[in-house]
Protein backbone atom coordinates (compact mmCIF):
# COMPACT_ATOMS: atom_id res chain seq x y z
CA UNK A 1 0.00 0.00 0.00
CA UNK A 2 1.03 3.91 -0.52
CA UNK A 3 2.67 5.62 2.65
CA UNK A 4 4.99 8.68 2.96
CA UNK A 5 8.56 7.49 4.20
CA UNK A 6 11.21 9.33 5.33
CA UNK A 7 14.23 7.80 6.24
CA UNK A 8 16.79 9.59 8.39
CA UNK A 9 19.78 7.30 7.37
CA UNK A 10 19.24 7.53 3.58
CA UNK A 11 18.22 11.54 3.92
CA UNK A 12 15.36 10.67 1.75
CA UNK A 13 11.23 11.14 2.08
CA UNK A 14 9.46 9.45 -0.91
CA UNK A 15 5.85 7.86 -1.81
CA UNK A 16 7.04 4.11 -0.75
CA UNK A 17 5.51 0.81 -0.89
CA UNK A 18 4.62 0.17 2.42
CA UNK A 19 3.16 -3.31 4.17
CA UNK A 20 -0.47 -3.81 4.50
CA UNK A 21 -0.80 -4.22 8.30
CA UNK A 22 -2.60 -7.14 9.42
CA UNK A 23 -4.55 -7.32 12.99
CA UNK A 24 -2.78 -10.02 15.51
CA UNK A 25 -4.33 -9.32 18.48
CA UNK A 26 -8.12 -9.59 19.67
CA UNK A 27 -8.53 -5.82 20.40
CA UNK A 28 -6.80 -4.54 17.31
CA UNK A 29 -8.99 -2.35 14.27
CA UNK A 30 -8.11 -2.12 10.98
CA UNK A 31 -8.70 1.63 9.46
CA UNK A 32 -8.92 2.90 6.70
CA UNK A 33 -7.08 6.79 6.51
CA UNK A 34 -9.35 8.96 5.21
CA UNK A 35 -7.25 12.49 6.23
CA UNK A 36 -3.75 13.25 7.70
CA UNK A 37 -2.87 17.45 8.36
CA UNK A 38 0.64 18.25 7.76
CA UNK A 39 1.91 20.36 10.59
CA UNK A 40 5.46 22.33 11.17
CA UNK A 41 6.72 18.78 13.75
CA UNK A 42 6.03 17.00 10.23
CA UNK A 43 8.36 19.40 8.33
CA UNK A 44 11.06 19.40 10.82
CA UNK A 45 11.09 15.75 10.22
CA UNK A 46 11.61 15.87 6.65
CA UNK A 47 14.79 18.14 7.74
CA UNK A 48 15.49 15.88 9.48
CA UNK A 49 15.89 17.96 12.61
CA UNK A 50 13.78 15.43 14.33
CA UNK A 51 11.99 11.84 14.30
CA UNK A 52 13.01 8.61 14.35
CA UNK A 53 11.77 4.85 12.58
CA UNK A 54 10.55 2.02 14.46
CA UNK A 55 13.39 -0.35 15.37
CA UNK A 56 14.10 -2.93 12.61
CA UNK A 57 12.73 -0.12 10.05
CA UNK A 58 14.82 1.91 7.65
CA UNK A 59 11.92 4.25 7.15
CA UNK A 60 9.55 6.47 9.41
CA UNK A 61 6.12 6.24 7.64
CA UNK A 62 5.43 10.14 8.68
CA UNK A 63 1.91 11.69 9.93
CA UNK A 64 0.38 12.03 13.49
CA UNK A 65 -2.95 13.77 13.11
CA UNK A 66 -5.30 11.65 11.26
CA UNK A 67 -9.05 10.81 10.46
CA UNK A 68 -9.52 7.35 10.09
CA UNK A 69 -12.71 4.98 8.84
CA UNK A 70 -12.96 1.47 10.67
CA UNK A 71 -12.41 -1.34 7.89
CA UNK A 72 -12.82 -4.21 10.78
CA UNK A 73 -12.09 -5.47 13.78
CA UNK A 74 -10.88 -8.13 16.48
CA UNK A 75 -13.34 -9.91 18.79
CA UNK A 76 -12.24 -8.27 21.72
CA UNK A 77 -13.51 -4.51 20.50
CA UNK A 78 -16.41 -3.42 22.07
CA UNK A 79 -17.34 0.14 20.58
CA UNK A 80 -16.09 0.37 17.00
CA UNK A 81 -17.05 -0.88 14.15
CA UNK A 82 -16.91 -1.01 10.24
CA UNK A 83 -17.81 2.22 9.40
CA UNK A 84 -17.40 4.02 12.73
CA UNK A 85 -15.17 6.90 12.00
CA UNK A 86 -12.25 7.53 14.62
CA UNK A 87 -9.06 9.58 15.23
CA UNK A 88 -5.95 7.86 16.51
CA UNK A 89 -4.16 8.84 19.72
CA UNK A 90 -0.25 9.90 18.76
CA UNK A 91 1.77 8.51 21.85
CA UNK A 92 2.01 5.14 23.38
CA UNK A 93 3.09 3.87 26.73
CA UNK A 94 6.66 3.02 27.28
CA UNK A 95 7.73 -0.61 28.48
CA UNK A 96 9.81 0.69 31.70
CA UNK A 97 7.95 -0.70 34.57
CA UNK A 98 9.59 2.10 36.58
CA UNK A 99 7.05 4.73 34.76
CA UNK A 100 4.22 5.65 36.67
CA UNK A 101 2.73 8.12 33.78
CA UNK A 102 2.61 5.09 31.36
CA UNK A 103 1.90 2.68 33.80
CA UNK A 104 -1.23 5.13 34.68
CA UNK A 105 -2.55 5.01 30.98
CA UNK A 106 -0.73 8.94 30.39
CA UNK A 107 1.64 8.23 28.23
CA UNK A 108 2.09 12.13 27.46
CA UNK A 109 3.58 12.72 31.08
CA UNK A 110 6.06 9.60 30.24
CA UNK A 111 9.15 10.11 32.18
CA UNK A 112 11.57 7.40 30.74
CA UNK A 113 11.41 9.61 27.28
CA UNK A 114 11.29 5.94 25.25
CA UNK A 115 7.49 5.95 24.00
CA UNK A 116 6.98 5.62 20.60
CA UNK A 117 5.18 8.83 19.06
CA UNK A 118 3.32 7.77 15.80
CA UNK A 119 4.76 8.97 13.22
CA UNK A 120 7.45 10.97 15.41
CA UNK A 121 9.35 8.21 17.00
CA UNK A 122 9.47 4.72 16.79
CA UNK A 123 6.30 3.81 15.20
CA UNK A 124 5.03 4.52 12.39
CA UNK A 125 2.40 7.05 11.58
CA UNK A 126 -0.97 7.97 9.63
CA UNK A 127 0.37 9.12 6.20
CA UNK A 128 -0.61 5.39 4.80
CA UNK A 129 -3.37 3.99 3.13
CA UNK A 130 -4.40 1.74 6.34
CA UNK A 131 -3.43 1.23 10.02
CA UNK A 132 -4.10 -1.11 12.62
CA UNK A 133 -4.38 -0.17 16.21
CA UNK A 134 -5.47 -0.82 19.43
CA UNK A 135 -9.22 0.35 20.68
CA UNK A 136 -7.74 1.90 23.34
CA UNK A 137 -5.93 4.55 21.25
CA UNK A 138 -8.53 5.13 18.73
CA UNK A 139 -11.22 8.06 20.22
CA UNK A 140 -14.77 7.67 17.98
CA UNK A 141 -15.59 10.85 16.19
CA UNK A 142 -19.53 11.78 15.10
CA UNK A 143 -19.81 11.75 11.37
CA UNK A 144 -21.01 15.45 11.59
CA UNK A 145 -17.62 16.07 12.38
CA UNK A 146 -16.55 13.92 9.16
CA UNK A 147 -14.84 17.06 7.34
CA UNK A 148 -13.82 18.76 10.38
CA UNK A 149 -12.54 15.98 12.25
CA UNK A 150 -8.75 15.77 11.22
CA UNK A 151 -8.16 19.11 13.49
CA UNK A 152 -9.10 17.22 16.57
CA UNK A 153 -4.95 15.94 17.07
CA UNK A 154 -4.10 19.88 17.26
CA UNK A 155 -7.05 20.90 19.35
CA UNK A 156 -5.82 17.81 22.41
CA UNK A 157 -3.26 20.13 23.03
CA UNK A 158 -5.26 22.78 24.36
CA UNK A 159 -7.51 21.09 25.74
CA UNK A 160 -4.61 19.75 27.93
CA UNK A 161 -3.46 22.96 28.39
CA UNK A 162 -6.74 24.16 29.54
CA UNK A 163 -7.27 21.16 31.88
CA UNK A 164 -4.03 21.32 33.44
CA UNK A 165 -4.26 25.12 34.15
CA UNK A 166 -7.91 24.61 35.51
CA UNK A 167 -6.11 22.15 37.76
CA UNK A 168 -3.22 24.37 38.56
CA UNK A 169 -5.47 27.87 39.26
CA UNK A 170 -7.49 25.60 42.02
CA UNK A 171 -4.76 26.57 44.10
CA UNK A 172 -6.72 29.60 44.50
CA UNK A 173 -9.54 29.55 47.30
CA UNK A 174 -12.09 31.91 44.95
CA UNK A 175 -11.57 29.77 41.95
CA UNK A 176 -10.76 32.11 39.24
CA UNK A 177 -10.71 29.20 36.44
CA UNK A 178 -8.79 29.85 33.26
CA UNK A 179 -9.58 33.80 33.91
CA UNK A 180 -11.19 36.24 31.73
CA UNK A 181 -8.35 37.75 29.39
CA UNK A 182 -6.41 35.24 27.10
CA UNK A 183 -3.53 35.95 24.55
CA UNK A 184 -2.84 33.69 22.12
CA UNK A 185 1.19 33.69 20.54
CA UNK A 186 0.68 32.91 16.86
CA UNK A 187 -2.28 32.10 14.23
CA UNK A 188 -1.47 28.80 12.90
CA UNK A 189 -3.74 26.29 13.36
CA UNK A 190 -2.76 25.40 16.75
CA UNK A 191 -3.09 29.53 17.84
CA UNK A 192 -6.40 29.71 15.95
CA UNK A 193 -8.02 26.69 17.57
CA UNK A 194 -6.63 27.54 21.28
CA UNK A 195 -8.45 30.70 20.66
CA UNK A 196 -11.52 29.50 19.67
CA UNK A 197 -11.40 27.13 22.71
CA UNK A 198 -10.54 30.31 24.60
CA UNK A 199 -13.89 32.22 23.23
CA UNK A 200 -15.94 28.99 23.85
CA UNK A 201 -14.66 29.66 27.63
CA UNK A 202 -15.99 33.24 27.33
CA UNK A 203 -12.62 34.60 27.40
CA UNK A 204 -12.03 38.09 25.60
CA UNK A 205 -9.13 36.70 23.76
CA UNK A 206 -6.40 38.37 21.68
CA UNK A 207 -4.35 36.83 19.09
CA UNK A 208 -0.64 38.36 18.24
CA UNK A 209 1.19 36.88 15.29
CA UNK A 210 4.07 38.75 13.33
CA UNK A 211 1.69 39.43 9.95
CA UNK A 212 -0.18 42.36 9.47
CA UNK A 213 -3.97 42.52 9.82
CA UNK A 214 -5.04 41.45 6.71
CA UNK A 215 -3.84 37.83 6.39
CA UNK A 216 -6.15 34.82 6.11
CA UNK A 217 -5.21 33.71 9.59
CA UNK A 218 -5.67 37.36 10.75
CA UNK A 219 -8.98 37.92 8.84
CA UNK A 220 -10.52 34.12 10.67
CA UNK A 221 -9.13 34.54 14.09
CA UNK A 222 -12.05 38.25 13.45
CA UNK A 223 -14.49 36.27 12.31
CA UNK A 224 -14.94 34.06 15.40
CA UNK A 225 -14.64 36.82 17.83
CA UNK A 226 -10.81 37.32 18.58
CA UNK A 227 -8.59 40.74 18.55
CA UNK A 228 -6.10 40.70 16.17
CA UNK A 229 -2.58 42.30 16.71
CA UNK A 230 0.73 42.50 14.77
CA UNK A 231 3.71 42.29 16.65
CA UNK A 232 5.09 44.60 14.17
CA UNK A 233 2.73 47.09 15.10
CA UNK A 234 2.27 46.96 18.70
CA UNK A 235 5.28 45.42 20.88
CA UNK A 236 4.36 42.48 23.04
CA UNK A 237 6.13 44.43 25.90
CA UNK A 238 3.01 47.26 25.34
CA UNK A 239 0.66 44.93 24.79
CA UNK A 240 -0.88 45.06 28.23
CA UNK A 241 -0.78 48.90 28.45
CA UNK A 242 -3.47 48.89 25.99
CA UNK A 243 -6.48 46.49 27.59
CA UNK A 244 -5.06 45.29 30.78
CA UNK A 245 -3.12 42.31 31.74
CA UNK A 246 -4.02 38.50 30.42
CA UNK A 247 -5.01 36.13 32.50
CA UNK A 248 -3.51 33.53 30.52
CA UNK A 249 -1.42 33.04 27.82
CA UNK A 250 -1.03 30.40 24.97
CA UNK A 251 1.78 30.27 23.17
CA UNK A 252 2.03 28.44 20.06
CA UNK A 253 4.06 29.97 17.60
CA UNK A 254 7.52 28.01 18.44
CA UNK A 255 9.14 31.66 19.05
CA UNK A 256 11.12 31.72 22.32
CA UNK A 257 12.07 35.39 21.87
CA UNK A 258 8.31 36.28 21.98
CA UNK A 259 7.23 33.77 24.64
CA UNK A 260 9.50 35.72 26.97
CA UNK A 261 8.32 39.28 25.90
CA UNK A 262 4.82 38.09 26.47
CA UNK A 263 5.84 37.56 30.26
CA UNK A 264 5.33 41.25 30.53
CA UNK A 265 1.69 41.10 29.69
CA UNK A 266 0.77 38.42 32.03
CA UNK A 267 -1.40 39.82 34.92
CA UNK A 268 -0.55 38.72 38.66
CA UNK A 269 -1.35 34.72 39.32
CA UNK A 270 -1.61 34.12 35.87
CA UNK A 271 -0.15 31.34 33.82
CA UNK A 272 1.77 31.56 30.45
CA UNK A 273 1.84 28.11 28.81
CA UNK A 274 4.25 27.24 26.34
CA UNK A 275 3.43 24.73 23.58
CA UNK A 276 6.20 25.19 20.86
CA UNK A 277 8.98 23.17 20.16
CA UNK A 278 11.97 25.13 18.91
CA UNK A 279 15.49 23.66 18.30
CA UNK A 280 18.47 24.44 20.62
CA UNK A 281 20.36 27.10 20.06
CA UNK A 282 17.84 29.53 19.64
CA UNK A 283 19.58 32.34 21.90
CA UNK A 284 17.12 35.35 23.49
CA UNK A 285 17.85 37.94 25.26
CA UNK A 286 15.78 38.39 28.57
CA UNK A 287 16.18 40.65 31.84
CA UNK A 288 16.50 38.07 33.87
CA UNK A 289 16.20 39.84 37.25
CA UNK A 290 13.06 41.36 36.09
CA UNK A 291 11.89 38.27 34.86
CA UNK A 292 12.35 36.06 37.63
CA UNK A 293 11.36 39.03 40.16
CA UNK A 294 8.10 39.04 38.13
CA UNK A 295 7.21 35.45 38.04
CA UNK A 296 8.04 35.56 42.32
CA UNK A 297 5.85 38.81 43.25
CA UNK A 298 2.67 38.24 41.08
CA UNK A 299 2.57 34.53 41.75
CA UNK A 300 3.18 33.27 37.79
CA UNK A 301 3.31 30.11 36.59
CA UNK A 302 4.99 28.92 33.34
CA UNK A 303 3.72 25.96 32.00
CA UNK A 304 4.83 23.69 29.44
CA UNK A 305 2.82 21.07 27.72
CA UNK A 306 3.08 18.57 25.30
CA UNK A 307 0.16 16.01 23.31
CA UNK A 308 -2.44 14.79 25.48
CA UNK A 309 -4.25 11.76 26.86
CA UNK A 310 -7.37 10.37 25.94
CA UNK A 311 -9.48 13.02 27.94
CA UNK A 312 -8.48 15.31 25.90
CA UNK A 313 -9.18 13.68 22.62
CA UNK A 314 -12.58 13.24 23.69
CA UNK A 315 -12.30 16.76 24.81
CA UNK A 316 -10.95 18.35 21.88
CA UNK A 317 -13.89 16.74 19.78
CA UNK A 318 -16.89 17.65 22.01
CA UNK A 319 -14.87 21.32 21.72
CA UNK A 320 -15.28 20.98 18.35
CA UNK A 321 -18.47 19.75 18.32
CA UNK A 322 -19.23 23.68 19.72
CA UNK A 323 -17.21 25.62 17.24
CA UNK A 324 -19.12 23.65 14.26
CA UNK A 325 -22.28 24.71 15.85
CA UNK A 326 -20.97 28.33 16.74
CA UNK A 327 -18.80 29.31 13.41
CA UNK A 328 -19.03 26.22 11.02
CA UNK A 329 -17.66 28.50 8.25
CA UNK A 330 -14.89 30.44 10.25
CA UNK A 331 -14.17 26.34 11.36
CA UNK A 332 -13.58 24.78 7.74
CA UNK A 333 -12.23 28.00 6.70
CA UNK A 334 -8.99 26.35 8.93
CA UNK A 335 -8.35 24.23 6.13
CA UNK A 336 -7.12 25.96 3.18
CA UNK A 337 -6.13 22.78 0.87
CA UNK A 338 -7.04 19.03 0.45
CA UNK A 339 -4.39 16.93 -1.42
CA UNK A 340 -3.79 14.04 -2.92
CA UNK A 341 -0.90 11.98 -1.43
CA UNK A 342 1.32 12.38 -4.13
CA UNK A 343 1.51 16.18 -3.20
CA UNK A 344 3.50 15.42 -0.09
CA UNK A 345 6.81 16.70 -1.50
CA UNK A 346 4.73 20.45 -2.21
CA UNK A 347 3.42 20.67 1.16
CA UNK A 348 6.23 18.85 3.56
CA UNK A 349 9.22 20.48 2.04
CA UNK A 350 8.18 24.10 0.14
CA UNK A 351 7.12 26.69 2.23
CA UNK A 352 3.76 26.23 3.53
CA UNK A 353 0.94 27.91 2.11
CA UNK A 354 -2.58 29.05 3.74
CA UNK A 355 -3.61 28.07 7.52
CA UNK A 356 -3.95 24.15 7.40
CA UNK A 357 -3.18 21.83 4.82
CA UNK A 358 -4.83 17.88 4.53
CA UNK A 359 -3.78 15.04 2.78
CA UNK A 360 -6.29 13.30 1.74
CA UNK A 361 -5.74 8.93 1.01
C1 LIG B 1 2.22 16.72 18.30
C2 LIG B 1 2.33 16.09 19.66
C3 LIG B 1 3.71 15.53 19.87
C4 LIG B 1 4.73 16.64 19.63
C5 LIG B 1 6.16 16.34 19.99
C6 LIG B 1 3.36 17.68 18.05
O1 LIG B 1 3.32 18.14 16.74
O2 LIG B 1 1.00 17.40 18.17
O3 LIG B 1 1.36 15.10 19.83
O4 LIG B 1 3.81 14.96 21.13
O5 LIG B 1 4.60 17.08 18.32
O6 LIG B 1 6.78 15.36 19.29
Amino acid sequence: MRAIGVSQAKRTIKLIDHPEPQRSADDEVRIRILEVGVCGTDREICEFKFGEPPPGSEHLVLGHEALGEVIDVGPAVQGLRAGSLVVPMVRLPCADPSCGACRAGRQDFCLSDTFPEHGIRRSHGFMAERIVEREKYLVPVAADLRDVAVLVEPLTIMDKALREVEKIQERMPWHPGIGRRALVLGAGPVGLLGAMAFLLRGCDTTIVARSPGDTPNARLAKSVGAKYVSSREVPLRELAAQGGPFDVIYEAAGAPQAAFDALAALAPNGVCILTGVPGAGDWVKIDGGWTMRNLVLQNQIILGTVNAGRDSFTGAIAMLGQMNQRWPQSLRGLITGRHPLESYAELLLEKPQGIKSILVL
